[in-house]
């Protein structure tokens, strides 16, 4: 056994992301909010059922010539919160960090009451609280209108 995870196996790209410990069965989500279908991502390579010694098994995105706008680390928290991001310049590592679920969310999902004030014409933010990381559940501060992983995912 190998002391270290394979972070190495994807890892050889001369500048990008690579986005690590994505909880298995969830890069094709992460991929999704990257903009996949969109064309807009570049060379995006996905590594799934990668043996993890902290997490049995994990995915892998790997994103050639591209940095990640805040807006989309704050998407990626919510489908994978436990997902590293290596910011990869000429082959080394030169940034880490761990993505980071607040308790609460604000202003990135909409509530999908369609009754609730944040749905109105009137200016208010959306906000919602995060009941539980994994799987995901969160609660509209508003409305209190519970929506699970699925709910968001459609967002994106
Ligand atoms: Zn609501």
């Amino acid at each position: 056994m190998s002391q270290e995870e394979p972070t190495l196996r994807v890892s050889k790209i001369k500048d990008g992301t690579v986005i690590d410990h994505i909880t298995g069965g969830h890069a094709l989500d992460v991929a999704k909010i990257l903009g996949i279908a969109e064309r807009r991502a570049g060379i995006i390579t996905i590594a799934m059922n990668v043996p993890s010694k902290r997490m049995g098994h994990k995915d892998m995105v790997k994103i050639e010539g591209r940095f990640l706008a805040g807006s989309e680390v704050d998407k990626i928290a919510l489908l994978a919160p436990k997902a590293t991001i290596n910011i990869v310049k000429d082959y080394k590592v030169v940034e880490k960090q761990r993505v980071k679920l607040p308790d609460t969310i604000k202003g990135i999902v909409r509530c999908d009451n369609p009754a609730c004030v944040s749905n109105s014409n009137e200016p208010v933010q959306t906000k919602f609280y995060v009941e539980k990381a994994e799987p995901l559940r969160l609660k509209c501060h508003y409305c209190g209108h519970v929506m699970d992983k699925k709910d968001v995912l459609k967002q994106f």
